[in-house]
């Protein structure tokens, strides 16, 4: 026997066909005899609906309302779970996050969990009750209100179950059977990995792999919960067993790249002819940190006239905000024109074995100028480097990357 939980995504359980696919997932796992926590999204599309209702009422909503309204949609889809469950026999209860209780901060709509309490749940395992737990929310303990955290949120609910319960496993259903070396429907010949490393999966999420929230990937690194992500839409009495996420050393063919990553949420912000003196960098940057906007790719060229340009990135959603604060503080900074495009992506290798081998980003710049693609910027770490070029450029880069580094292959 082992004790697992089930994360079931919008797209899973988007109406009540669905669901019912769903409980079969759950009673192939009971008839094994294994105790059972489901954690369940929103059935897809209803959130955006919510936070576009929250928005329609009034733009500068009060947050801990628009976590009233935005946790409604899990709400709805434990009970239906729970109702299909018993309608085939299986005992089930829904559990609200204040329920169990799962508790957070009071940062609303992006909350962080503070502490799970497991004991109920597990309580329910001793009467052979499936717990069918409403992901995405919590509840900040100090206030009593209902917290949701953030888009995306229910993959970290599912993982801090399972930590909290100590669950041998976390399956993380979905509408594609795993992880892949890159997006499909970008590159045809990508492929579905068996494992991938915990920091590699993390670099991958931030990067712009869509497949999981960040923050769960951070949370199952730090309580080294096995994690799998795997297809709601295989047969539910007999399912692939997806990709598994899970310490480095758990990986017996280690390539040097696992996968290309990328993200079309950039802009390029370019300061000309700033001074090249010490203090400029941060009249630049900190009025940006103040106002809580992400600078990610920096660099920084020097020319012969003692000023040098500024280029760096930031969220695309930021964009407007970043270069109003630039303009206001452009006689503080001193440069003479601000170059900006939105029309830029960000490509990214990852691979732990970068930490071993030198020479990867240099084969990418060669492979990527061979076919005259211009690079705007670059960033480098232990495990991954990142170029920022021409977004027209997106689909022949990805492909180019992924079969320099051997990722077409079967
Ligand atoms: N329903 C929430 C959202 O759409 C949480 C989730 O699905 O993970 O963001
Ligand atoms: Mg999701």
């Amino acid at each position: 026997m082992a004790r697992l939980v089930m994360k079931f995504g919008g797209t899973s359980v988007a109406n009540i066909e669905r669901i019912r696919n769903v409980a079969r997932h759950v009673k192939r796992e009971i008839d094994e005899g294994h105790e059972v926590a489901v954690v369940v999204s929103a059935m897809s599309g209803k959130t955006n609906e919510l936070v576009g209702w929250v928005n329609e009422a009034n733009k500068h909503y009060d947050p801990r309302e628009y976590d009233a309204v935005v946790a409604s949609g899990e709400q709805v889809t434990s009970g239906l779970l729970a109702i299909v469950l018993q309608e085939m026999g299986i005992p089930a209860r829904s559990w609200q996050g204040w329920q169990i209780p799962i508790e957070t901060n009071d940062a609303h709509g992006s909350a962080r969990i503070a502490r799970i309490d497991g004991a109920r749940v597990i309580e329910g395992f001793g009467r052979r009750e499936v717990a069918v737990v409403a992901g995405f929310q919590g509840v900040d303990p100090l206030s009593g209100r209902v917290s949701t955290l953030g888009r995306g949120g229910s993959d970290t609910s599912a993982v801090a179950v399972a930590a909290a319960l100590h669950a041998d496993r976390c399956d993380i259903y979905t509408d594609v059977d795993g992880v892949y070396t890159t997006d499909p429907r970008i590159v045809p010949k990508a492929r579905r990995l068996d494992r991938i490393a915990f920091e590699e999966m993390l670099e991958m999420a931030s990067l712009g792999a869509k497949v999981l929230q960040v923050r769960s990937v951070e949370m199952a690194m730090v309580h080294g919960v096995q994690t799998f992500v795997r297809s709601s839409f295989d047969d539910p009495a007999n399912p692939r067993p997806g990709t598994l996420i899970c310490n480095e050393e758990d990986i017996v063919e280690e390539q040097v790249v696992t996968g290309i990553a990328f993200s079309k949420d950039e802009a390029q912000i370019t300061l000309r002819k700033v001074a090249d003196k010490p203090g400029v960098a941060a009249a630049i940057f900190q009025p940006l940190a103040q106002a809580n906007i992400n600078v990610d790719m920096i660099i920084q060229v020097a020319s012969d006239d003692s000023t040098t340009d500024i280029t760096f990135t930031v969220p695309t959603a930021e964009f407007d905000r970043a270069r109003a604060i630039l303009e206001k503080a452009k006689d503080e900074i001193g440069f003479s024109t601000l170059q900006a495009s939105t029309d830029v992506v960000k490509i990214s290798a990852i691979g732990v074995g970068m930490r071993s081998h030198t020479g990867v980003a240099a084969d990418a710049f060669r492979a990527l100028a061979r076919k005259g693609i211009n690079i705007r910027a670059i960033t480098t770490s232990e495990i991954k480097f990142s170029v920022l070029i021409d977004a027209a450029y997106t689909e022949l880069a990805v492909r180019t990357l992924h079969s320099l580094y051997g990722l077409d292959k079967a």
